[in-house]
């Protein structure tokens, strides 16, 4: 089934909205498997919708319209769509009895204007609005479907899925689709691609489609089946096969977060953490403790952004300092293991960079970072080249930190 949203509203055009309705529709039709074309935007205006509608009635099975259902003057979906198809606009009963028990019960006389809401194309029918005065319109046309909705999401979005959404799952033959996401860390798009391109090419359905996320790569997998079980089968199928692949890169699923998983798993070993942080500048300490219970694992983070901080807070030797700078292996080690017995905590993360764009030299440039990470009986340093801006430079190197230790906490296990 060709699908068209067509959203109406000089709003959108203005920039002053974004078009969440076509966003919205799109995900919920891609869950019923239903194919959207072509997603067009037109104002409030009469010869330019019909235009729209012509074409969309060229190419389109399904055309869903939203926006332009209201009382007022420009609210002119209804009419337009009537208009094009030739069909004459007639008085529901139902909803004009409707529209005045609501006015009454707000102890009001019905405005005239409202009156049109009652109106359909001959041959439409009602699509139940609990949240608004403006019906839904459900009309088919030949082989085409048409269906209109109003534009304010509190609306669009319940009536779409308790009203439309069964009724469209019949038409496009019951198939669903469901999708999952697996999150990969440590490695990048490209590598991921090439660990997984033979899978990747093998599949139909479900399918794999990566998307980076700084420095995390999002896969993910959809698959389509005649009810949500087999969906879910096929998906665990896949995973499993996607999990064995990449092993501990494979950090969470769906919402699950990074300092979520490294939380957990901190808390299931019962070992607490501290941070010392210079370039990422408290960053670190924001995710750890981002996650509710983090009191439990987490016991202190210290931002020394400055060379004087390092020696005051951490107690590094202000002549290791002179001689190996503060963005230094050694800088980063001792920031780590100094920040654990100051700390008294099982581990200490350290992050010490420059996340630039000034402040680099040739032989310590933007994005350069080091990551320690000390224990009472190992001190780990890592060094990185993080591309971007300042604020994803922080970002990676956060992220990158977390994702260390996970790795560490991991292979403590084994
Ligand atoms: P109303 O009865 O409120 O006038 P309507 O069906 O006529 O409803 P519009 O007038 O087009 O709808 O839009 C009403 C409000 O709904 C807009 O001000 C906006 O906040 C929201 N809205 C409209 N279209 C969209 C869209 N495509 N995406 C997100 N929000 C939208
Ligand atoms: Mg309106």
């Amino acid at each position: 089934m060709k699908t068209e949203i067509i959203a109406v509203g000089t709003e959108l055009l203005l920039g002053q909205i974004s078009n969440g309705n076509a966003r919205f529709l799109s995900e919920k039709l891609a869950e019923l498997g239903i194919d959207v074309y072509w997603h067009s935007t037109v104002g409030d205006n009469t010869v330019r919708l019909a235009g729209v509608l012509k074409a969309a009635l060229d190419r389109a099975d399904l055309l869903i319209l939203c926006g332009g259902l209201g009382p007022t003057m420009d609210d002119l979906t209804k009419e337009t769509a009537a208009e094009v198809l030739g069909l004459p606009l007639e008085v529901n009963r139902e909803w004009e009895y409707r529209l005045e028990q609501f006015f009454s019960g707000l102890g009001r006389r019905m405005p005239e204007n409202n009156r049109k809401q009652a109106l359909l194309p001959r041959g439409a029918q009602i699509i139940l609005n609990e949240y608004g005065t403006a019906p839904g319109v459900w009309l088919e046309y030949g082989r085409q479907l048409l269906i209109l909705l109003p534009g304010p999401p509190r609306e669009l979005e319940p009536m779409f899925v308790c009203k439309v959404m069964p009724r469209l799952q019949k038409l496009a033959g019951g198939k669903i689709i469901v999708s999952r996401v697996l999150k990969v860390a440590g490695l990048g798009e490209s590598a991921l691609e090439e660990a997984i391109a033979d899978l990747k090419a093998a599949q139909s359905n479900p399918t794999i489609a990566p998307l980076a996320q700084y420095s995390e790569v999002h896969l993910r997998l959809t698959a389509k089946a005649g009810s949500r079980e087999e969906a879910e089968n096929l998906l665990d199928g896949l995973e499993d096969k996607l999990r064995n692949r990449l092993g501990e890169s494979v950090f969470g699923r769906d919402g699950e977060r990074l300092e979520e998983q490294v939380g957990k798993m901190l808390m299931e070993r019962k070992l607490t953490l501290a941070v010392a942080e210079s370039c990422t500048g408290g960053l670190l300490a924001q995710l750890l403790t981002s996650v509710p219970g983090s009191s439990a694992y987490f016991l202190q983070g210290l931002v020394t952004y400055s060379n004087r901080s390092k020696t005051a807070l951490l107690g590094i030797d202000p002549a290791r300092l002179c001689k190996y700078g503060a963005v230094s292996p050694e800088i980063a080690g001792a920031m780590a293991e100094n920040g654990r017995k100051l700390a008294g905590s099982d581990l200490c993360l350290a992050v010490t960079g420059i996340a630039g764009p000034t402040g680099g030299t040739e032989e310590k440039p933007p994005g350069l970072v080091y990551i320690a990470s000390a224990t009472a009986h190992d001190l780990d340093c890592r060094r990185f080249n993080f591309p971007g801006t300042r604020q994803s430079i922080q970002e990676r190197a956060a992220a990158t930190a977390l994702n260390l230790l996970r790795l560490k906490l991991l292979r403590q296990e084994q």
